[in-house]
C-alpha cells in the first residue's frame, strides 16, 4: 500500500534525513516535536508539525499514545521511527500496527528477538554466524561464571542482555574481580535497563568493530551492502565511520556478506539492518544486530548509490527489494565523521545558540544536520548536531576531502569536535588505516598527557 502521508517519530539530523527522502518520494511527512524542538528544522520544513510533550524524552519522543495521537489528528498513515527512541521498541511497532498504520521497520517479532543480545546470539549463531566464545546464555550463577571464565580464559567482558549505546559492560582482567565486577554489571545493567539480566563472551584483545548493511523485503530475498568500519571509538561509542573497511578484501566482502544475506533471508527480515562483528586475526565474531537505521548509514549509501532510507519506505509499503545482489556495485571511498556540540578534548556537552552556520560544500561532500544561525541547541538530548560524510575514489583522497570540507565547516557560539577530527585526520597512524576499538582511546590519552 502507497504511503501518502509520513510521521517521523524522531527529532534532529535524522528527522531531517527521513523528511528529505519521503518528500522526493512525493510523500507529506509529519514532524512530532517537545516544546525544546519548536523551532528544529525538521519541523519548519515538514507538511505538519504537533507538539507531542515537554522537553524530557520519556513525555515526548518516547511518550507512545501522544505520537499515536498525533498519527490519527493528522491522519498519517505510516510511522518512521529513526534511530535510537522507539525504534527498537517491538510493542511501540506492535501498537503502530495495532491502529492501522504502517510500520517503517522489521517485523516486530523480530525487533524483539534481536533487542535481546542473549537472544540474538543463540539465533545468529542457528543461523550459522560466527560467535564470540561465551556463555550459553544469560548467566545468574557467580559459580557457573567463575568455571565458564577459567574455560575461555581472562580477560571476559560482561554485557547487559538488554545493553546498549555501549552501556552496561564490564572487563573482567581476573578470577578475583569477577564476583564484584559481575554484581556491579548486574546492579548498573538493572538501573540503565530495567533488566539486571547479563551474559558473558571472551574479551578480545585487539579487534575492528565491522558491520554488514543488509536488507530484506520480509518474504525471504536478502541482500548486504557490504560494511563499514567503525572502529573508531570511545567509550565503545563511534566517532567516525567509513565504508569500505580499510582492512577487508573484495573477495571477504562477499564471502561474509553472502553469509548475513542468507541469514536474513532464512530468517524473512524485512527492511533495514545491521549486523555488527568484531574481527581479529582475519575472523568475524557476531556481537549485536540492530533492527533499524544507523547514525552512519550514508558511507554505504555514497559507495553503493542507495538511499536506504527511500528503500525504507518502499519495503514498508509491501514492494520488493528494487536491486539483486549483483546490481550493487561498491565505489570509491567514504568517510563519516559525526559532529557533537561539545569540548572536543574533555567531552563536556556544550549546548547553546549557534551564532553563526556555514556548511561544507563541493564534489561528493554530504552534510546531514538540522543547524542553522540562531538555531539554540537544546541540552535535553544526545550531543550529535551533525554528520559530515564525503567520498573520493580512494581512501586517501577520501581523507583529502574530509579535511577540506572540515576546515570549511563554521559552527560558532558552542564547541564542536571539528578540532578532534581535524587531529585525527592528520594523524599518520589513522592514516595508514591500521587501527583497533582501542586506538582512539589510547591516542586520546598520549595527546592528555
Ligand atoms: P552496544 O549494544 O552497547 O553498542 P555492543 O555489543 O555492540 O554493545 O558492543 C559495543 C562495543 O563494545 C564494540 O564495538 C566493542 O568496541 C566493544 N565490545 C563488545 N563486546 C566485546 C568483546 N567481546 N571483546 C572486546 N570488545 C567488545
Amino acid at each position: 500500500m502507497a504511503i501518502k502521508r509520513l510521521l517521523i517519530a524522531n527529532r534532529g539530523e535524522i528527522a531531517l534525513r527521513i523528511h528529505r527522502a519521503a518528500r522526493e518520494m512525493g510523500i507529506e511527512t509529519v514532524a512530532v516535536h517537545s516544546t525544546a524542538d519548536a523551532d528544529a528544522m525538521h519541523v519548519r520544513l515538514a507538511d505538519h508539525a504537533v507538539c507531542i510533550g515537554p522537553p524530557a524524552a520519556k513525555d515526548s519522543y518516547l511518550n507512545v499514545a501522544a505520537i499515536i495521537a498525533a498519527a490519527e489528528i493528522t491522519h498519517a498513515d505510516a510511522i518512521h521511527p529513526g534511530y535510537g527512541f522507539l525504534s527498537e521498541n517491538a510493542q511501540f511497532a506492535e501498537i503502530v500496527e495495532a491502529h492501522g498504520l504502517i510500520w517503517v521497520g522489521p517485523k516486530p517479532e523480530h525487533i524483539r528477538t534481536m533487542g535481546d543480545k542473549v537472544e540474538a546470539k543463540r539465533t545468529a549463531g542457528a543461523l550459522g554466524l560466527p560467535l564470540v566464545p561465551g556463555s550459553d546464555g544469560a548467566i545468574e550463577d557467580f559459580a557457573v561464571a567463575r568455571d565458564l571464565a577459567e574455560t575461555i580464559g581472562y580477560p571476559v567482558i560482561i554485557k547487559a542482555a538488554s545493553g546498549g549505546g555501549g552501556r552496561g559492560m564490564k572487563v573482567v582482567n581476573t578470577a578475583e574481580e569477577l564476583e564484584s565486577q559481575m554484581g556491579q554489571a548486574r546492579s548498573e545493567a538493572k538501573a540503565a535497563f530495567g533488566d539486571a539480566t547479563v551474559y558473558m563472551e571472551k574479551y578480545l584483545g585487539n579487534p575492528r568493530h565491522i558491520e554488514f548493511q543488509i536488507f530484506g523485503d520480509g518474504k525471504g530475498e536478502a541482500v548486504h551492502l557490504g560494511e563499514r568500519d567503525c572502529s573508531l571509538q570511545r567509550r565503545h561509542q563511534k566517532v567516525l565511520e567509513e565504508a569500505p573497511s580499510p582492512v577487508i578484501t573484495p573477495e571477504e566482502r562477499d564471502r561474509m556478506g553472502g553469509i548475513v544475506a542468507k541469514a536474513m533471508a532464512d530468517m524473512g527480515y524485512r527492511g533495514a539492518g545491521t549486523i555488527e562483528f568484531l574481527w581479529e586475526n582475519g575472523e568475524f565474531y557476531f556481537i549485536e544486530m540492530n533492527t533499524r537505521l544507523q547514525v552512519e548509514h550514508p558511507v554505504t549509501e555514497a559507495i553503493t548509490g542507495v538511499d536506504l532510507v527511500r528503500e525504507q519506505i518502499r519495503v514498508a509499503e509491501g514492494n520488493p527489494l528494487s536491486f539483486k545482489q549483483d546490481e550493487i556495485e561498491f565505489k570509491g571511498h567514504a568517510i563519516e565523521c559525526r559532529i557533537n556540540a561539545e569540548d572536543p578534548w574533555n567531552f563536556t556537552p556544550s549546548p547553546g545558540q549557534v551564532t553563526a552556520y556555514h556548511a561544507a560544500g563541493g564534489m561528493n561532500v554530504r552534510v546531514d544536520s538540522g543547524l542553522y544561525a540562531g538555531y539554540r541547541i537544546p541540552p535535553y538530548y544526545d550531543s550529535m548536531i551533525g554528520k559530515l560524510i564525503v567520498s573520493g575514489r580512494t581512501r586517501k583522497g577520501a581523507i583529502m576531502r574530509l579535511k577540506r570540507a572540515l576546515d570549511e565547516m563554521v559552527i560558532d557560539g558552542v564547541k564542536t569536535s571539528i578540532p578532534l577530527h581535524q587531529a585525527l585526520l592528520d594523524d599518520p597512524e589513522f592514516q595508514s588505516g591500521d587501527y583497533t576499538i582501542k586506538w582512539l582511546e589510547e591516542w586520546l590519552a598520549k595527546r592528555a598527557s
